[in-house]
């Protein structure tokens, strides 16, 4: 490179560098002018939607909560540079200023719009000349009728006069937390976002009723507690919401003020309660995790006695407590879902993934709240939607346990194997499918030989053991589509679709002797077999089939035991003694 190529390209570097400075010179000092001056010069266009407008607003504390708005109007503001203004919980009041400039040549109507509605005072005093003041005493400890529009969120209507400034003091005091989140609002903007929001509420609060339902049926039709456990923590939870919207204010409580922050309390425990309960039971934690089992009923009973000890203590004392013992009680159900799941649960999986939507939900909306991510559809209600997935996968954890249920409730526990109920509903279907589609079908029933004394002689471990071993040789003898199960104490039963006569000989013989080489010595046990096949006579009905192979083993102990008879209509006693089938 020649020096003089070195010169330009040097120049124009430090050109591009002294623009960038200049740039960021000059955001700077924009940044600054707006925190100097937070005045909104309303924008020409008639449509108007600051969805962050507590980015524009002055921002006051005052600890004592005494001074009046003439106070405030001589007092200096600081400016929120913030997306939300929320100064969390506080026993301070909080004041607002808000200047709107109106430029044109017309009035203008606005609407100030505080979107976290749970603020249990909010004064809004809108000057309109000096000295002269236009009230709006609102918030959630006033009755609803206070509110000029009947509306969930506290919002008002402000006019700004053709070619002035107006300005809107706000007063914020509550015993929750203090969120100053406004937006500014013409009106087409704020009845399309009414709408928008009443479709969202809808399906949300449609899905809640819809799992409601969903649950409460299932927990009649099958008696199992995990259930009920869900419906309580779908219930308080959605109620919860509802509070937290400003819907349950609106429409279940608008004449008691006072009842939101006390039914609040009492919501988030019980769903706590709930949700801790429902875990419990649907990861089995006291049999899989029983350390982590112990440290829930722990958290279970500090819930218990935060709502009992609410109606004696200042709500704003005990919500901080409430909202960590909470935060702590989600990141434990979330520790108790991997701790399950290491160990192979099932229904953990689903349940992982839900307490994990849920919690990312709540901190996009903390961050949000705190003004860190901006306001959109996702942030807003990322809460609301984590919620709605988390409440949608956890029944779906509920589904893996009813099938679970289902199995269970149709097998044996000690072998493993169908149990009596499975092969009653499974014999009929079979028998008639077989004669319908002319298919082959056999039915092994078998018995252990001279059992009771093998009981004797062993005592009752042993034998049960026997019984585990017998169970282990049918599950691998009867693979899909045959069927074993334990039809009772020491007599089991196979259907065999599919299997004709002479196969299911050849069967019976290699079980036979599988489990006469399965245990050895002193513990060694035989079986006897008696079997029928569809095509060796004509069977009523699936009973007087069953009652045919049952013959045929009663058959088999009268010949001696250890050997396999089939049922021959010939001869209802039993087939003519048969060989010892030899098979290969
Ligand atoms: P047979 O050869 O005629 O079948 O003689 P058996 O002694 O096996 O006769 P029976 O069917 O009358 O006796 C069955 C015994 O099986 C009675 C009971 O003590 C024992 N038994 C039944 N269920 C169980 C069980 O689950 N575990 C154990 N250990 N024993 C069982
Ligand atoms: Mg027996
Ligand atoms: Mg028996």
């Amino acid at each position: 490179m020649t020096p003089l190529r070195i010169a330009v390209s040097t120049q124009r570097l430090a050109r591009r560098v002294a623009a960038c400075v200049s740039v960021w010179l000059m955001l700077v000092l924009t940044t600054f002018a707006v925190q100097a001056e937070p005045i909104f010069v309303l924008p020409a266009a008639e449509r108007i939607h600051v969805q962050e407008f507590s980015r524009h607003i002055g921002l006051l504390e005052d600890p004592a909560g005494t001074l009046s708005v003439d106070d405030v109007t001589r007092a200096s503001f600081s400016p929120s540079s913030l997306a939300a203004a929320n100064v969390g919980f506080t026993t301070s009041v909080w004041w607002a200023r808000v200047t709107l400039s109106n430029q044109g040549p017309r009035e203008r109507e606005l609407y100030l719009r505080q979107t976290y509605p749970l603020i249990d005072y909010l004064d809004v005093y809108e000057q309109t000349g000096p000295g002269q003041w236009r009230t709006h005493r609102t918030g959630d400890r006033r009755p609803f009728a206070a509110r000029d529009i009947a509306h969930r969120d506290l919002v008002f209507p402000i006019y700004v006069p053709a070619g002035a400034e107006r300005v809107v003091y706000l007063r914020y005091q509550s015993q929750g937390a203090i969120d100053i989140s406004l937006s500014l609002y013409s009106s087409p903007e704020l009845l399309e976002s009414f709408s928008r929001e009443q479709l969202a509420y809808g399906i949300y609060y449609g899905c809640v009723i819809m799992l409601l339902v969903w649950s409460s049926l299932v927990f009649i039709a099958v008696r199992d507690k995990a259930f009920l456990a869900y419906f309580a923590y779908v219930a308080t939870f959605g109620l919860y919401m509802l509070i937290h919207n400003g819907l349950a204010y609106q429409y279940l409580w608008p004449e008691s003020p006072r009842w939101g922050n006390t039914s609040l309390i009492a919501l988030i425990m019980i769903a706590l309660f709930a949700g801790l309960q429902f875990s419990r039971m649907i990861l089995r934690a006291r049999e899989v995790i029983p350390r982590l089992d112990l440290g829930a009923r722990v958290v279970q009973g500090v819930a218990v006695v935060l709502l009992l000890a609410s109606p004696f203590v200042r709500y704003s004392a005990i919500i901080a407590p409430i909202a960590l013992l909470v935060l702590m009680g989600v990141i434990y159900m979330l520790t108790l879902g991997i701790s399950a799941m290491a160990l192979g649960s099932r229904p953990a999986r689903f349940y992982v993934i839900a307490w994990s939507s849920f919690l990312c939900g709540s901190v996009v909306f903390l961050l949000k709240t705190f003004g860190m991510l901006p306001h959109t559809f996702l942030t807003q209600n990322g809460w609301q939607i984590g919620s709605l997935l988390e409440m949608i996968l956890l029944s779906m954890t509920l589904s893996t346990r009813m099938n679970e249920l289902q199995h269970q409730s149709r097998t044996d526990p000690l072998t493993l194997l169908g149990n009596r109920r499975l092969f009653d509903d499974r014999l009929p279907e079979e028998f008639l499918q077989a004669r319908e589609q002319q298919r082959p079908l056999s039915l092994l029933v078998l018995d252990i030989d001279h059992f009771k004394s093998y009981n004797d002689r062993h005592g009752h471990a042993r034998g049960d053991e026997a019984i585990k071993a017998v169970g282990h040789a049918l599950r691998k003898f009867a693979r899909k589509p045959l069927l074993g199960c334990r039809y009772g104490g020491e007599e089991f039963t196979v259907i065999l679709p599919g299997v004709d006569c002479q196969t299911a000989a050849l069967m019976s013989e290699r079980l036979r002797r599988t489990i006469e080489e399965t245990l050895h010595g002193d513990l060694a046990i035989t079986i006897s077999i008696g079997y029928a096949c569809l095509d060796r006579g004509q069977f009523e009905s699936a009973d007087k089939f069953f009652e045919a192979a049952d013959s045929a083993l009663y058959t088999a102990k009268q010949r001696g035991r250890n050997c396999v008879v089939a049922f021959h209509e010939r001869n209802p006693e039993g087939a003519p003694a048969q060989p010892r089938v030899a098979i290969s």
